[in-house]
């Protein structure tokens, strides 16, 4: 494999979901969605990219793969001089990232079909809606009378695109692939509110490279990564 990595993947929501800015729009609601320029709503790629690491992570140790816990603690390491595939992939305070993790968003096309591409506010209302609930007060944890909290919420619709890709050429590229590949399928929830049932979902691996590389080969490898020294 000598091309450079592009992983192309989808995400399906199976129920309404929240990616907070943590902005809010005064008196009216308290944390808002992502968007990019045109008002679109996007799934950021540094959220993708952490909830990529989160899982391929959690992979690791269920494979017995070696590697870093990716911060400074003690007794929890980080690598400095021989950085460990997640420092590779994902980058360190030593280590540059060697893929590109891009905003999540649903295809032009969704937008041009829905005819609304330049008029934000008819089709928020399609995308989106504003959910309310009351304030916990952190000490007690009992409701603040009178105070409600409100977020808005991504409606399951129209899937989002997203892609990673290689910028720095990878040594270990078989590894990284199926590491990175065996991340995405692992995840079932992106976002907020979980104990609300919200961003449940399913990735889809759509293509490796220009469909050259098959999603089946690409796991099978990852056993030969296991229990390394
Ligand atoms: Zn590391």
């Amino acid at each position: 494999m000598s091309s450079k990595i592009v992983i192309e993947y989808s995400i399906l929501f199976s129920s309404d979901y929240h990616i907070g800015t943590g902005l809010g729009i005064s008196g009216i609601i308290d944390d808002i969605l992502y968007r990019d320029s045109k008002g679109r709503l996007v799934i950021p790629g540094s959220t993708m990219k952490g909830i990529i690491r989160d899982a391929c992570e959690d992979i690791a140790d269920i494979l017995g793969i070696k590697h870093c816990q990716g911060k400074l603690i003690k007794g929890k390491g980080l690598c400095f001089d021989k950085p460990c595939i997640l420092c590779l992939i994902f980058g360190s305070p030593f280590t540059p990232s060697h893929f590109k993790f891009e905003d999540a968003r649903r295809r032009d096309e969704f937008y041009k079909i829905m005819g609304i591409l330049n008029k934000e506010i008819r089709y928020q209302e399609f995308l989106s809606r504003v959910e309310f609930h009351n304030s916990i007060n952190e000490e007690t944890g009992t409701a603040k009378e009178g105070f409600l909290y409100s977020y808005e919420l991504g409606k399951k619709s129209e899937k989002f695109i997203g892609y990673i890709k290689e910028i720095i050429p990878i040594k270990n590229k078989d590894e990284a692939l199926s590491l990175i590949i065996a991340g995405l399928r692992f995840i079932s929830h992106i976002g907020g509110k979980r104990r609300r049932g919200k961003g449940r979902c399913e990735i889809k691996i759509e293509k490796i490279n220009d469909g050259s590389i098959k999603v089946e080969d690409v796991l099978n490898k990852l056993k030969n990564f296991v229990n390394k020294e």
